[in-house]
This record gives structure tokens, sequence and C-alpha cells, in this order.
């Protein structure tokens, strides 16, 4: 520094003081761009700057001031030798950038030089780069020389300090992106609403720092706190409620859907201060949008007035955004996930009523094997007893004595209406037994439908003409191709038919028999078939219980409003009939249904039996034994 301050003097009094200063600020300038070619940080740079100009200088001190990208304030200084007091920035209690000439400075935008009592002179100049003002150096000392060509190595220092800036500042807003990413990904992943508030606040407090933060939900006409940082404990600021008024910051966020920044709270007189709270003094909003609902708002506070940077402000946004994402997902798990349980509680009941059902079913099948087993023993023990009544009245009818006294004989043909009525019963019952363990062998023979009922129709004679009711076989069905049937079923299964179509259709109904021929792609057999329909005009059936009347023993109605007798009017059976005829055209591969409107007294709706039975059954050869039964 000595052989400067000699060159510098002695320069001066050659006289040639103009040019060696141009000279020494070139020079200096040449080594000012040597600095930033390992790329320093500011802080560092600027102390390099000062040591630099300090050691080519006669100066006492040489100090950078620079001020935030506002100009309102200092942001980062060094300082090197023996400098005046004011520029002790540590010790200093009002900000230097108020007062004094650095505060000059930085208002007028303009050089200034001012004598120091014994101590030379003091020249504080402005550092601007295309017209912004970034800073002031600040340069003393009893050899000061004020040379235009100072103004010259300014405006070296302003550029070296602007071009490190702006690179600190790309490193910085990289790094802040990258650390964005990585908060985005850690939120994304965050699936519980409740944690995705506290993780957002936790997250925005490294990359916005502030002193107060809190997300605002609106629930109606308030705001609540749905999450919070820095908040004395004693506010309870989850309880805290704000309520949202016209016009006010969180409405006009809402309505402009942008963050809103305000320097000064103290500024606005719709700022709404919360008692127990240390007063705010900026403030930031920013709008949390929801598939594009405004929900709330991320608000940060911080207790010094003029301190948030656009940068900060357009980082609050991205990170709002990501976190608004990320909180769309929590919800839109949160709802997956009620769904879920739903399902699952909804699965644990099914499985709950498919084992319920299972034991109903159970305890089903063994009270329907017990009815079998019934009335297979029943209707053994009975035959027995029957077989003997009938010998006997047969016996008696056919006695002399008794066929002349018209009484006995009406007793007796009564005792074998009853036994008859009975077997028939028996038959029955026999038949069901049959069906139920799987015995009903059956013997297929070439087997016309309309020769079948037609052979079955006189036993209607009778009960159609008392009742008056009209019997017609439709000419389709003589078109019919035979089918192999066996031939005792078949007639069962139309005979009861037949009987049940007399049985519930009132006096002077019709009953009429028809069929036709079905392809195999015309039935859900697959193959080849006739279909016979037994149409009545009688009280039809309830849709709900057209599947239960082929089980055995259904009736509708009350059984004990039924009238007796086998083919009269609503008479009273066991309940079997349409239970036999479903096992023995099942037997066959067959099928059969009901179909009509309704139940209907009055109106009469009728009913059509349909019964499709394949041309040729694909049954096993039956059982000789259970065959032979039939006939009884
Ligand atoms: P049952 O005639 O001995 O009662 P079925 O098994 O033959 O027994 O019939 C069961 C029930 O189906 C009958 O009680 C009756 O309610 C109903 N049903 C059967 N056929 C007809 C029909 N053609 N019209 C109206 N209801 C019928």
């Amino acid at each position: 520094m000595l052989d400067n301050y000699a060159d510098a003097s002695l320069l001066a009094e050659q006289g040639d003081g103009k040019v060696a200063g141009i000279r020494q600020a070139l020079e200096t300038s040449v080594e000012i761009a040597r600095l930033l070619t390992p790329s320093p940080a500011l802080v560092p740079l600027l102390k390099q700057l000062c040591d630099l100009l300090y050691e080519r200088y006669p100066w006492d001190y040489v100090a950078i001031l620079l001020v935030d990208p506002a100009g309102a304030s200092l942001s980062a200084w060094a300082v090197v030798g023996d400098a005046p007091p004011d520029l002790d920035l540590s010790a200093s209690r009002v900000p230097v950038e108020e007062v004094g000439l650095i505060g000059q400075v930085m208002r007028d935008r303009q050089r200034a030089l001012v004598e120091r009592a014994g101590r030379g002179r003091r020249l504080a100049l402005p550092l601007t780069v295309e017209e912004r003002f970034v800073g002031v150096i600040d340069l003393g000392g009893p050899w000061l020389v004020d040379d235009p060509a100072l103004d010259q190595l300014a405006c070296h220092v302003a550029l070296a300090v602007d071009q490190t800036r702006r690179r600190e500042d790309e490193h910085q807003q990289r790094q802040l992106l990258e650390r964005l990413n990585d908060i985005g990904r850690t939120l994304t992943q965050t699936l519980d609403p409740e944690r995705v508030f506290d993780t957002i606040l936790l997250q925005i407090a490294d990359i916005v720092p502030h002193n107060r933060g809190a997300i605002m939900l609106q629930a109606d006409h308030e705001l609540v706190m749905r999450a919070t940082r820095g908040f004395p404990e004693h506010a309870d600021p989850l309880r805290i409620r704000v309520p949202i008024r016209e016009d006010d910051v969180y409405r006009t966020i809402r309505n402009t859907r942008r963050p809103l920044l305000i320097p000064d709270v103290a500024q606005r007189s719709d700022w709404q201060f919360v008692a127990d709270l240390p007063p705010a003094q900026s403030w930031l909003g920013v709008p949390l949008i929801v598939e594009g609902d405004v929900i709330g708002m991320l608000s940060l506070v911080r207790e010094r007035s003029n301190t948030y940077t656009t940068a900060e402000v357009a980082l609050s946004v991205a990170f709002a955004q990501q976190a608004s994402a990320a909180l769309h997902n929590a919800r839109l798990y949160e709802d997956l996930s009620k769904v879920n349980v739903t399902l699952e509680r909804t699965v644990s009941e099914l499985k709950q009523r498919t084992r319920d059902l299972e034991v109903t079913y159970q305890q089903l099948k063994r009270l329907d094997q017990a009815k079998s087993d019934f009335i297979a023993v029943a209707s053994h023990e009975l035959r027995t007893p029957l077989t003997v009544i009938s010998g006997y009245g047969q016996m008696l009818s056919i006695d002399a004595a008794i066929s002349a006294d018209d009484y006995r004989a009406s007793v007796v043909a009564g005792l074998m209406a009853g036994a008859t009525r009975l077997n028939t019963i028996i038959e029955d019952m026999l038949d069901m037994a049959r069906i139920d363990n799987q015995a009903m062998g059956i013997r297929p023979e070439p087997l016309f439908i309309d020769v079948l009922i037609k052979a079955i129709q006189p036993m209607l004679k009778q009960i159609l003409r008392d009742r008056g009711i009209t019997f017609k076989i439709d000419r389709s069905l003589a078109k019919l191709p035979y089918v192999e049937a066996d031939a005792v079923g078949a007639r069962k299964v139309f005979h009861h038919l037949m009987v049940n179509a007399v049985k519930y259709t009132p006096d002077g109904g019709s009953v009429r028999i028809w069929g036709r021929s079905l392809r195999a792609d015309e039935t859900a057999l697959g193959k080849e078939a006739v279909e016979v329909v037994v149409s009545d005009t009688g009280i039809g059936i309830d849709p709900v219980v057209q599947d239960l009347i082929f089980a055995k023993f259904y009736q509708t109605g009350q059984v004990s409003v039924h009238s007796s007798g086998a083919e009269k009017f609503k008479g009273g059976g066991p309940g079997l009939g349409l239970a036999i005829a479903r096992g023995i055209v099942e037997a066959h591969g067959g099928i059969i249904w009901v179909e009509s409107p309704g139940y209907d007294e009055e109106a009469c709706p009728g009913s059509d039996f349909h019964v499709v039975l394949p041309l040729r059954p694909e049954t096993a050869l039956p059982d000789d034994r259970m065959v032979g039964e039939y006939g009884g």
C-alpha cells in the first residue's frame, strides 16, 4: 500500500495526475475483472473489492454497501480500513440508509464529497448499472483525490457486483426450484389431509422465512385456521376464527385469485388484528385453489415491514399451487378411504349374512329332508291300511243286501270315494318322495301330446259339465312332433296342470291347451323341443309367488278357506301337484313355468302354465322298481 501511496503522490506532484489516475483506474478494473473469474459469492467479493482498492489507493478506508433490489435498504456490505463511525454497521442503531452521507447518496443517487476534520476528504459514489441503483462506494483519507476516473472505477465495481449478484440469484433460483420440486414430491406423497397442512407450513418456512404462518380455510362466513406455525402457544391458534368481511384481504384474494402483498399492515384500515398475537407488519396471502375453487389461503406474517421480495411472492404462489394439488390428492384419497371403509364394512356384513344364510340353508335342508322322510314313511305306512279299507269297501259294495238298501249303499259309496281320494293323495306323496330322493326313473317312449291330453280329458268331463267350464284342445297340438317321454310321468304332469286349471277357474270360465314346436335356438334347452301351454281364465297368480307355487306343499291364500274337493273351485289339495309336475318335467331335461298378470278373483286375469319338453331326453335308463311304482 505504501508503494501505491508513493506512486500516487508522485504522479500528482508530476502534474500528470489525470492520466495517472485513469491508468490506475484501468489497471484496477482489470484486477476487478480477474476477481470475478473464480465466481466468488457476493459478500466475499465485496471484501475482496475493498481489499483491492485499499491496497491500490492511498486511502484510509474503503466501504462498499449494497441495497436490496427495491433500492430501499442495505442488504450487504464490506468495510476495510479505518472507517468513520457511521460505517460501523454492527453498532449503529439507526439504519445507515436513513442518515449521513450514505443516506444522502441513497436518496439523491448522486456522488457526495465532504471534508473530514483533519482527516482529508470523504467521497461517496453511487453504484449504478444501466441506471439501476445497486449501492454506494465510500472512500476517504487525506490523500483522496477527487478524480473523474473514480467514477469509472465505481462503474466497474457496480458491474462486478451486479454480475455476481445476478449469478448468485440465478443459482439461488435454481436451488429454490429444485427445492420446490422436492417439496412438491413430499407433499403429493402425503395423503392425510391434516398432515398435508402441517407439511405445507413446515416446507414453506424453509423457502420463504416468516414469523407466523397459517393455513386458513373458508368455512361459511369465516376463516378457520387448520394449521399454524410460529404462533405463541397461549394464543391457541387453531381456535382462532376470522370473520370474512366485505372487501377484506381474503375477499380480495378470493376474487382476484392472486396473491396479495401488504408491505405494512398498519396502513390498512381493514386489517383485522387478532388479540394475543405479536403485531404483524408485512403480510403475504396466497390463494389455495382446489379444483378451480378458492378454498382458503396461505397466510405468512413478518414482524417487519416491507420485507417480502417479488421472488418470494412468486415462490409462495408456486408453492401454494403444489400445496393445492397435494391437498386435492389428499382429499381424493380421504374420500377413497371412506369408500373403502364402507366397502370393507359392507363386505364383512355380506360375509356374515352369507354365513347366516348358509346356516339357515342347512337348517332348511334338514327340515326339507325331514319332510321328505315323513312323506316317504307316511305314504308307505298309510298305503297298507288303505288297501285293507278299499278291499273291505269293495266287498261291501258288491254285497247284495247292501246294494238293496239305498241308504247303506250310499254310505259304502261315500266310503269308497274317500278311499279313492286318499289313495290319490298317497300316490302324490309317493311321487314326491321319489322326486326328492332322485329316484325318478323315466322310461322314454314315443308320445304324441295331443293323444295324451285327449286321454286325460274324459276324467274331467263330469266336473267340466257341472261347472260350465269350456275345455278346448287347440289344433296346434295335433301338429306337434312326438316326444320321447315317460308316458306315466307325462300324463301326471298334464293331469295336474289340467286339474289345477279347472280348480282355479270360476264356473263358466274356459281352459285351453295349445302348443308349438321349438327349434334348438328358440329354447334355453339348446335342443329341439315342444312347448305345451295350459291356459285358463282363472283367478291368476301373484308374480311374487309364481316361482314358489312349484315348491312342495305350497298353497296360496289361507288353506282353511279352500273348499274341499279335488276339482271344485279353489278346491283344497295337499299342495304337491306342481312340485310333482316340475320334478317330472325336469327329470326329462325340460322346463316348466307360469305366466300370469297377477292374482285377482274378481277380474280373473288367468294363468298360462308352460311346459317345454325336449324331443329326446338325455336321461339314464329308468330304475325299473321305481317306474313300476308309478302304476300304484
Ligand atoms: P294344490 O292345487 O294341491 O294346492 P299345487 O301344487 O297343484 O297344489 O298348486 C299349488 C298352488 O298354486 C295352489 O294352491 C294354487 O294357489 C296355485 N295354482 C296352481 N295352479 C293354478 C292356476 N291354474 N290358477 C291359479 N292358481 C294356481
